[in-house]
């Protein structure tokens, strides 16, 4: 076979030469150990978790190592592709944080290892097809649908492996002529890697998460180009992985499969593979069957990135949850470490586990009031009010009239050793503070059953003539004790247990009536800040409305 006139049958139009190609690609100069590594999404408009998952892998593993984290989108697959699909994924990466330093961004490009949109890089995987051609290591299919569908009958029939591969590769060793036949007649082709694998060998390969295995070779002649000299995914990860200077692939496990096929790709074309990090598919357990389950698009809405948003997570909460995920000592870190942020923890892919993750909504929801109660209330103040700008703006208007009340409400049990951990997502922020706004204010007047209404009543009235907002907390809770005394009930809680016939109560039903008075509700903040806040004549109105209401 005469492989330079095929290669100029195949790509007459081809003019750089893959020295030319490569001359364009420098090695990158960094630090030693540093890590290179990419997120490589496809336009489809659609963002899942697994994304950001494996995006938090790649953004640690290069930055904690002085290395370069970039973006490449992969629009290959037109079919799949919908408008608007780049501007999704950068969205959804700027809302959680994630840093590029180079690729495709809102900007345009940014970097000299571009392009980064493999639609602009065709003629690139074209002169790397076409090297293998000159070499027999390509060559062109013009195998029709119809065709490849009875091959495929022929196999089943004959209980044989299906695929295009040896007696099978139609067009692997077929004449020139024939070619040139074919082509005059304008048939469509697609090229072809000749294989040289047997399903009989089999490859080592050492993952960074699934550890050593070994898996067998490929011995398919797969597609590289398709017919309309776009190249498929196997190629266009080579080759752009090679020359952008990737040092390690973080993908999701499903490639696993084809990793023969890629390891053979980077030998045919001489070039060292990269490392692989094979992350494990994100499982839940399903509500109906109990069952250990992939997340489906289609059940699950919590597959999607733009869910978090939505519902109101934070974004460091999904991600220190996903840290949880991937690293099993993590947990452990960060209860050692409470107040240092996450890029703080050293990830390791050594303590990733290879088996499936385990998504917990209600795990993510604890760790995400962990997260929110050691922000700052300026920081919950901001975001919260951000959320509710576009999800809830009655409640924003509210929120934000005075800034400054509503973060010294925020305040309350902030910044201690133990912060309170009332706030899970933003929305549970309006039923936590509402009964601080009057507009919102709807309370519950139910009793402590032990305290009848009469009792209540009296309670409210005196102490609505005591009351001093500036008290401190002792001098509140001395009033506390004295109405209790007065109405029968135990200044102590110890005196109450000692001997509970001589009361009616103790001195915590005294304060709860009080407590519903002014917040509306059995569960509120602290009540002495609270009133504090409210400032007195907002409560000494609210007592006189609980004790008319009684
Ligand atoms: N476009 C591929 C995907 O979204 C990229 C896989 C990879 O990172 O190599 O699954």
């Amino acid at each position: 076979m005469d492989y330079h006139a095929l290669a100029q049958l195949l790509f007459p139009h081809l003019t750089a030469s893959p020295e030319e190609i490569l001359a364009r690609y420098p090695a990158r100069q960094l630090p030693e150990g540093a890590r290179i590594t990419r997120m490589a999404p496809s336009p489809t408009g659609f963002m899942h978790l697994g994304n950001l998952y494996g995006a938090l892998v790649d953004e640690r593993l290069a930055h904690q190592s002085g290395g370069v984290f970039y973006l490449r989108i992969e629009d290959t697959d037109k079919k799949r592709e919908v408008a608007g699909g780049v501007a999704t994924i950068l969205d959804a990466f700027s809302a959680f944080g994630l840093p590029f330093d180079e690729g495709v961004s809102a900007q345009g490009e940014t970097g000299i290892y571009g392009p980064y949109r493999q639609s602009l890089r065709a003629e690139i995987y074209q002169v790397f097809a076409k090297k293998l051609v000159l070499e027999g290591q390509a060559y062109p299919c013009f195998c029709t649908e119809d065709e490849l569908a009875q091959m495929r009958a022929t196999q089943e029939q004959r209980k044989e492996n299906f695929g295009y591969y040896g007696k099978y590769a139609l067009w692997r060793d077929r004449p020139l002529a024939d070619i040139q036949a074919a082509l005059a007649k304008g048939t469509p082709y697609v090229v072809r890697f000749r294989s040289q694998g047997s399903i009989e060998r089999k490859v080592r390969h050492d993952d960074l998460v699934k550890g050593k295995m070994e898996v067998t070779e490929n011995d398919q002649d797969v597609v590289i180009l398709k017919s309309d000299g776009i190249p498929t995914y196997h190629f266009a990860h080579v080759i752009d992985d090679h020359l952008m200077g990737t040092t390690v692939v973080v993908r999701g496990e499903e490639w696993l499969a084809t990793l023969p096929v890629h390891l053979q790709l980077f030998r045919a074309l001489g070039w060292k593979p990269p490392k692989y990090a094979h992350t494990a598919q994100l499982m839940k357990i399903d509500e109906e069957t109990g069952a250990k389950r992939k997340l489906s698009k289609r059940k699950d809405p919590e597959l999607a990135l733009s869910f978090y948003a939505q519902q109101g997570y934070p974004a460091p909460s999904v991600l220190e949850y996903l840290m949880t995920l991937l690293n099993s000592n993590f947990e452990e870190w960060r209860r050692a470490n409470p107040d240092q942020p996450l890029d703080a923890f050293p990830f390791s892919t050594k303590k990733m586990s290879g088996s499936g993750a385990l998504f917990d909504i209600d795990k993510l929801k604890d760790v995400s009031k962990n997260v929110i109660s050691r922000m700052s209330a300026d920081t919950v103040y901001t975001q919260a009010a951000a959320w509710a700008a576009v999800n809830d703006p009655p409640f924003h208007a509210l929120l934000t009239r005075d800034p400054d009340y509503t973060r010294s409400i925020l305040a309350i049990g902030r910044g201690g050793k133990k912060p309170r951990k009332d706030i899970a997502l933003w929305t549970d922020i309006k039923p936590y503070l509402d009964f601080m706004f009057d507009e919102l204010f709807l309370p519950d007047n139910t009793l402590p059953a032990n305290v009848p209404a009469a009792d209540a009543k009296s309670i409210l009235s005196e102490f609505e003539t005591q009351f001093d907002e500036n008290d401190t907390p002792d001098a509140f809770f001395a009033k506390m004790k004295a109405l209790a005394e007065q109405h029968g009930y135990a200044p102590e809680t110890k005196l109450y247990k000692q001997s509970p016939e001589q009361y009616r109560g103790h001195v915590g039903d005294v304060s709860m009536v009080v407590r519903i008075a002014v917040t509306g509700r059995q569960n509120a903040p602290d009540l002495q800040s609270v009133m504090h806040i409210l400032g007195a004549e907002r409560v000494r109105a609210r007592l006189r409305r609980a004790a008319n209401a009684l």
